[in-house]
């Protein structure tokens, strides 16, 4: 996964809560699944709410789903400027079905977006076609850290995820909830 962390929120504490408002959830299972076998991706829009008695932290709330094109190519360079063949070391063939990569221009999109529209870009989702709802060891070592990552999965519906450093098992689970 790359990313232009300038074009996303600087935000460093989890979330307490997860909600998806309206069709939100449907919509992002609908449209990254719907590039299968290859993985989709897309940018979540919301807004952070004040925590309630039960819960500490915010809660941050969906409200619009920003799909994006799949952009991996090979050669891609991640945050650190290291080739991915660098970072991991992996004996399957890497093609898009494997593979996300976000446009910067998509995410400068969402962000003027966002702010005209009082939104905040909250996080990144990908879909795992043929995988399990959880972080690989390539999004951990790719993914914005601190940051929020949703995996849409074929299989095991949908999961989002607090991703707090680069290596493995660095990651929290967070509560997701949705209107529908
Ligand atoms: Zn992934």
């Amino acid at each position: 996964m790359q990313l232009c962390n300038e074009n996303i929120e600087s935000i460093y504490v989890m979330p307490g809560l997860l909600k998806f408002e309206h069709d939100c959830l449907t919509i992002l299972s609908r449209s990254l699944l719907s590039v299968a076998p290859e993985e989709g991706c897309a940018l979540l829009l919301g807004t952070q709410k004040p925590a309630n008695n039960d819960q500490k932290t915010p809660a941050w709330h969906i409200q619009k789903i920003w799909p994006c094109l799949n952009a991996w190519h090979p050669g891609l360079m991640n945050n650190s400027g290291e080739e991915e063949n660098e970072v991991v070391n992996h004996p399957k063939k890497l093609s898009k079905k494997n593979r996300f990569a976000l446009d910067p221009k998509d995410q400068l999109e969402a962000q003027r977006w966002a702010r005209k529209n009082h939104l905040q870009v909250l996080g990144v989702a990908h879909s795992h076609p043929q995988g399990r709802a959880k972080p690989s060891a390539t999004d951990l070592c790719w993914g914005m850290s601190p940051g929020l990552m949703v995996i849409v999965s074929n299989t095991e519906g949908i999961k989002a995820w607090w991703q707090y450093g680069r290596g493995p098992e660095q990651h929290h689970e967070v509560l997701l909830v949705s209107d529908e």
